[in-house]
């Protein structure tokens, strides 16, 4: 199995652990399959979420030097269930029972392996550098928190990031240091630039959304769950999935690609809409982001929109694959005060979007939305709506008593090192 970059498309070739080392194609453009393959024959949903994800990940590592290893990484990242909830007739796939509750931990835990992985064998240690405004440092700091021959900085801005995340970004020792940078969190991005740039730093790296080891579990979960839904329901569903950088939605296209039984794909945004526009307007418009209350979506310009261009590479085969509406923050309100009246089923506001979406846009009667955090890591927007308290789930309490430790620097890289 070789990958292309999306800009120069066949003219060089890279294994997955090429990819995944790298991140960013070295013409800037993102790592994506050459052909998109098929699911194995020897896909099975009898031994578990974790062996079917396995399953659906062999092809993309086919003759690549994790081959031989892929299983026990598999076995390792996923080690937490990937439940439905089903609500009257409908159901929710919740992807939060990772380490940060969210469904970034799939993605930042296969990396971590991975590169773990590759580096013992080459005898090479990687720093990976992280700025971050909320939940993927969390996410990166958690999966990387151990991992041999990787070390992790992360970097948040001071007063900046809500109490729980500050938390999952502090709670760390060993090998992942936090800062708190007296800055924005524009300066931490600065400085983890100035630091790429600095021909005197050796071994950096990062572990951004778009990292090729990021992206296929999200792929792999979806083969998974449209299976065990085709097998429970005898249908293939429509899957509705609150995006920002479009990288959970990219996983669900290629599932699609490869035979998972999908009947389409929805996406749902936040008031950042540049994909909806687009496909009113046929024209692509990326912008600056606005803040909303489903902040992990507030994405003006999506990163891995050049991949759904590479499949969808004109307006009229996007609009064909694609479909996306825009939820506003008082619909992303009135929708958890909906389904909480309604069931006492408690989301977040990111699935708010995609819930919102379903009731108003879907109208076969299979479908999934998928519910990207738990509701407790939003705890002070969501608290009010329902007027209780949400009570924290094992995996997020477990990472809220640690001890926290933070480095105060000022804005300057040099500090860092
Ligand atoms: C990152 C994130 C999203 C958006 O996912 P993309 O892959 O960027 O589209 C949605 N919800 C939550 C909770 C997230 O953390």
């Amino acid at each position: 199995m070789r990958f292309i970059s999306t800009r120069a498309k066949g003219e060089n070739y890279f294994s997955a652990s090429e990819a995944i080392l790298k991140g960013l194609a070295p013409d800037g453009g993102l790592f994506i399959p050459e052909r998109i393959p098929a699911i194995p024959k020897t896909f099975t949903l009898t031994k578990g979420a974790w062996y079917a994800m396995y399953q659906a990940l062999i092809p993309y590592f086919e003759g690549d030097e994790l081959e031989n290893d892929l299983e026990e990484i598999c076995y390792s990242a996923f080690s937490f269930p990937v439940p439905f909830h089903t609500e009257g007739g409908k159901d929710t796939l919740e992807l939060y029972f990772g380490p940060t509750a969210a469904f970034k931990d799939f993605g930042a835990r296969f990396l971590a392996f991975s590169m773990e992985k590759l580096l013992k064998r080459r005898n090479e240690e990687l720093t990976i550098l992280v700025a971050t405004s909320g939940d993927t440092g969390g996410a990166v700091a958690s999966a990387f928190h151990g991992r041999e021959n990787l070390f992790v900085k992360v970097l948040f801005p001071e007063g900046r990031v809500a109490e729980r995340q500050r938390m999952q970004l502090t709670g760390w020792d060993g090998n992942v240091t936090s800062y708190e940078v007296e800055g924005s969190f524009d300066d931490c991005q600065r400085m983890v630039k100035e630091a790429f740039m600095d021909e005197s730093l050796h071994g950096l790296s990062s572990a951004n959304s778009i990292n090729l080891g990021r992206l296929l579990p999200q792929m792999a979960y979806y083969v998974y769950a449209a299976s065990m839904y085709e097998l429970r329901y005898g249908e293939a569903p429509v899957f509705v999935i609150p995006s920002g950088n479009v990288g959970n939605a990219t996983g669900a296209y290629w599932a699609k690609a490869m035979g998972a039984p999908i009947k389409r794909i929805v996406l749902a945004a936040n008031a950042n809409k540049p994909i909806t526009d687009y496909l009113e307007t046929g024209n692509y418009e990326p912008r600056a982001s606005i803040k909303t209350l489903a902040n992990a979506m507030d994405v003006g310009a999506p990163s891995n929109i050049e991949r759904l261009f590479a499949m969808f590479p004109d307006i009229e085969s996007f609009r064909e694959n694609v479909s996306a509406y825009s939820v506003s923050d008082d619909e992303i309100k009135a929708t958890i005060k909906e389904v909480y009246d309604e069931s006492g089923y408690v989301i977040c506001p990111h699935t708010a979007c995609g819930e919102r979406v379903r009731r108003d846009h879907v109208t076969e009667s299979h479908s999934v939305v998928v519910s990207t955090a738990h509701p407790a890591k939003f705890n002070d927007i969501v608290e009010p709506l329902i007027g209780r308290e949400i009570a924290i789930p094992k995996n997020l309490f477990e990472i809220m008593h640690k001890t926290p430790r933070a480095l105060y620097i000022a804005a300057d890289y040099h500090n860092l090192f």
